[in-house]
């Protein structure tokens, strides 16, 4: 009997099961286990980032006698129950993402070798070896059993260090593991059990999962290690409890945005949502500090979406784009006649922004008469058209943005400090991407999807190379930088295909080739080789212009047919005069 042919004539009798007497009599020998070498090409090590890899999540080289003493002061401190609860619930988060690792990384590969994925990554973890001995998938009927050998396991191992020969099998995080991943894998709670261990004096461990309804009520008793949450108050006995699966499955929603609709895991991107959840709700003004491209436009309108002015306008200047002379008639609006030009009345953006919020952008831009103008309209809630006496209430909030430190703008005497007090009242500072790298992967995977849609593309994914490219990359662009990036990849790469490095990096980007990886004989190597950056760009680069290129092509041509009057010009692109004046700045062109 081979474990190919699962459905011939039962590989273990599941009534022996169901009974409480596992029979190995489905013994199978000729498991022919797929190569590990796919799986463990995702293993990378960066150390300059002090990171390791599995594919795009970070992993941790652990001292297995911190393992011991992490074990030993649960158990003393929580009792064995509690512990064993905490520590079945990490192998299940464990086991459910290499679940996602091997699906992509196994795609397309029968059942067999896909799920044997799972065991294969847990030997490249080092936490043991496992020997598959009766394995019966099929995932469209959701049938499964699954038995196998785990030797050498490092918890039983440091189990018996710590506390000698157990009365009952100890791998609990193993256990869970097996539990999250074939859960994860057949989309289905599958409960896992250790029947013999070597913390009892068994040579090997010996597990056995099935669906969580094929066991008996006696062994479903465990699902209460799997619950999450509260596990400072683990239920009892609580046997009736609804199974473990779907409820664990909940935390690892689809979708990558979190609840105030944006894509992040970072700590640093945590602490931001943190701030804005806390500063939302009141009229406080919002300063937020960081490189341009961080996204900080996205962080305001999320403020104003979540705060009480939802419902009111969300207006948005960019300080930078509009000329000093413009300056006082944009933001306070113009009385008809207040000079040549002002042929009609017309509010500013503070009337606009009534009962909504504010958005100054690139606010350390101001001039200085400006800044005094803004800050009466600050102080006073009110403010006055050019040209006009009247004056005007406002009730506008107001979040600012910067890419300059304000507060070094104040010593040296160009932003006035009276005005930086008023508008620093809750700073958020947003870090940098090459600060968050834990949400590269994940915002890679967001633009992708995206772009596929807006033009109608069918992308498999990213090449590893790829992936390891813009895990490594400095992103002086950030977020703005990414998103262009990929945007222009799906666009130069063929549909059905996987986007390579040189569909990404084909603006001359400086590439870090400094990560390490996996030896088939075990040792790591180098990636320098992979990366070979004049053969990055060139071919593309000679069939296709950057966009840039194609926008300062586009810029130059409609300012050469507009005699160079910007305001015609800007108007034979469909833009903005003050975006015309400020993508010509920004190229250099004028
Ligand atoms: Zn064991």
């Amino acid at each position: 009997m081979t474990l190919r042919q699962p459905a011939a004539s039962g590989l273990v009798p599941k009534t022996a099961i169901r009974h409480g007497k596992p029979s190995e009599r489905g013994h199978v020998a000729a498991i022919c286990e797929p190569d590990i070498n796919d799986l463990a090409k995702r293993l990378r090590f960066t150390p300059q980032e002090g990171r390791i890899w599995l594919d795009d999540q970070r992993m941790l080289l652990m001292h297995a006698s911190s393992l011991q003493a992490l074990r030993q002061e649960l158990i003393d401190s929580l009792g064995l129950e509690r512990a064993r609860g905490l520590i079945s619930r990490i192998g299940y988060q464990a086991g459910a993402h290499d679940a996602e690792v091997t699906k992509k990384v196994r795609a397309g590969a029968d059942s067999y070798s896909h799920f044997l994925g799972g065991p294969q990554l847990v030997s490249l973890e080092g936490l043991v070896r496992c020997e598959p001995i009766a394995l019966d998938i099929d995932v469209s009927t959701g049938r499964y059993f699954g038995a196998f050998h785990l030797v050498d396991c490092a918890e039983a191992e440091v189990h018996v260090k710590t506390y000698g020969i157990a009365t009952e099998g100890v791998c609990w995080m193993l256990t869970g593991y097996a539990c999250g991943y074939t859960s994860t894998f057949m989309g289905r709670p599958i409960l896992w059990r250790e029947f013999e261990c070597r913390a009892t004096g068994h040579e090997k461990c010996r597990v056995v999962g099935q669906p969580v309804e094929d066991w008996d009520a006696e062994a479903r008793h465990d699902l209460r290690f799997l619950q999450i949450g509260e596990f400072l108050h683990c239920p009892g006995s609580d046997a009736g409890q609804p199974p473990a699966g779907p409820k664990i499955r909940q935390r690892r929603a689809d979708t990558p945005e979190n609840s105030l609709g944006l894509v992040g895991i970072s700590t640093g991107f945590n602490a931001v949502c943190h701030k804005i959840q806390k500063a939302a709700p009141t009229d406080a003004t919002v300063l937020f500090l960081g490189e341009s491209g961080v996204g900080k436009e996205i962080f305001s309108k999320t403020v104003h979406r979540v705060s009480k002015r939802s419902a009111g306008p969300f207006v948005a200047v960019n300080c930078a784009a509009i000329p000093e002379a413009l300056m006082e008639s944009e933001l306070f609006g113009v009385t008809k006649g207040a000079f040549t030009g002002a042929s009609a009345s017309r509010p500013g953006r503070f009337e606009r922004a009534n009962g909504g919020t504010l958005f100054l952008d690139e606010i350390g831009t101001l001039s200085w008469a400006s800044q005094g103008k803004l800050l009466r309209a600050l102080q006073e809630g009110e403010i006055e058209r050019v040209g006009d006496t009247m004056v005007r209430k406002v009730d506008v909030r107001v979040i600012a943005a910067t890419n300059v430190d304000l507060s070094e703008a104040v010593r040296r005497g160009e932003f006035r400090q009276d005005l930086f007090y008023r508008i620093n009242v809750f700073p958020i500072k947003v870090p940098p991407l090459r600060e968050r790298r834990d949400d590269i992967p994940l915002m890679m995977d967001w633009f992708l999807q995206r772009f596929c849609k807006k033009y109608d593309k069918a992308i498999t994914g990213f090449r590893e190379r790829g992936v390891d490219a813009l895990r490594n990359y400095q992103w002086p662009g950030n977020i703005r930088e990414m998103e262009n990036m990929i945007e222009r990849a799906v666009i130069l790469a063929d549909d059905g295909g996987a986007l390579d490095l040189c569909h990404l990096f084909t603006a001359g980007e400086e590439l870090d080739a400094s990560s390490f990886r996996l030896r088939p004989d075990g040792n790591i190597e180098s990636d320098a080789g992979d990366i070979d950056q004049g053969a990055i760009a060139a071919p593309v680069r000679a069939a296709l212009p950057s966009l840039a290129e194609t926008e300062v092509e586009s810029l130059e041509r409609a300012v050469a047919e507009a005699k160079g009057n910007l305001a015609f010009a800007a108007r034979l692109l469909g833009i903005s005069r003050p975006t015309m004046a400020y993508r010509l700045r920004k190229y250099g062109l004028r």
